[in-house]
């Protein structure tokens, strides 16, 4: 447990002087959704559709896809609940694509990438997912994956608006789209920074290889920095900046997000309680000094040790 934090959470996504903080969950199933529920999250930061049809030979009908993504909004209604469309590619294929195979899918056609040429597999979502919130009455975001640059947000954000939806976001998590937040943001509502696929594109580093796990640490400064130059875009345009990757689910690192300026914190629903909690176990002046500590640090060690300390 964070020292300093009530045992309990209130379930009021805040820190102790008010400041507000979005305490959401990551889901992609109903069994999440309700996991997410009775954990107290206040809503969902990121819904990743792709697990709905890992196993599709074909794309599913758009009736098929409301009814499916409806299913996982119904316990939301009246909450905020960020959808993403469809990230395909790299560590997770979709047969019904038939992507092809290449030499570095990282790297690839992935994301939204996979939408530039195939358009009306994004908008057909769209409408699914616009059918899916009118049913379960939830308040729908919609955000973008593996956007690099302010025009492909854009084009992204005119097609969530064709589609009638209210929201359009992007995941910051492709390096260059953190260098230019501020140009991203000024063509939509909000970002939420993806920090596993972000670290491995900041670091060179493959998330799934385990030898390279010390580059993919959350706790790196460099990462860190950039989540500070987000964060500073965000508050500038007066827009929300998320964070969605498994950074959010640290309690301690949770608290040096929200001092580099990230309004909402999405992740595991076990990690609801412990995080909330410790958001709210202080001031925000406390959480940018501890952001200002790690930041100065020299490693992910040393950015721990000097936030804990900075937290008292
Ligand atoms: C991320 O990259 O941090 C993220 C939240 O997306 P995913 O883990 O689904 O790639
Ligand atoms: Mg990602």
């Amino acid at each position: 447990a964070q020292r300093g934090a009530p045992a309990e959470w209130n379930g009021v996504g805040a820190t102790a002087d008010g400041h507000a903080v979005n305490i959401v969950a990551n889901i992609g199933s109903v069994a999440d959704a309700r996991t997410a529920v009775e954990a107290g999250a206040q809503g969902v930061g990121l819904f990743r559709t792709e697990f709905c049809y890992l196993a599709a030979d074909d794309e599913p009908p758009v009736a098929t896809q409301r009814s499916a993504y409806g299913a996982i909004l119904a316990p939301f209604t009246g909450r905020p609940v960020v959808v993403r469309t469809l990230d395909a590619g790299a560590d997770k294929p979709l047969a019904f694509l038939n992507m092809g195979v290449e030499p570095n899918p990282a790297l690839g056609v992935r994301g939204v990438r996979v939408s530039f040429d195939r358009q009306g597999v994004l908008d057909r979502q769209l409408e699914a997912i616009a059918g899916a919130a009118a049913d379960s009455g939830a308040d729908v975001s919609v955000m973008a994956p593996m956007v690099s640059t302010a025009s492909e947000a854009a084009w992204f954000a005119g097609r969530v608006r064709a589609a009638g939806l209210g929201r359009a976001g992007v995941m910051i998590e492709v390096p260059a789209a953190a260098l230019s937040a501020r140009e991203i943001l000024e063509v939509v509502d909000f970002v939420s920074i993806g920090t596993n696929d972000l670290a491995q594109y900041v670091f060179a580093a493959d998330r799934m290889a385990g030898a390279l796990a010390a580059l993919n640490d959350p706790w790196q400064p460099a990462l860190l920095r950039l989540v500070g130059m987000v964060g500073e875009a965000g508050a500038e345009l007066g827009k929300p900046v998320g964070v969605c990757g498994e950074a959010a689910a640290d309690p301690l690192l949770a608290r040096v997000l929200v001092g580099l300026g990230v309004t909402s914190l999405s992740m595991v629903p076990a990690a609801v309680t412990g995080v909330g909690a410790a958001v709210a176990g202080g001031s925000l002046d406390a959480c940018r000094r501890a952001a200002e500590a790690a930041l100065g640090a020299a490693d992910p060690a040393e950015a721990r040790q000097r936030a804990r300390e900075a937290l008292g």
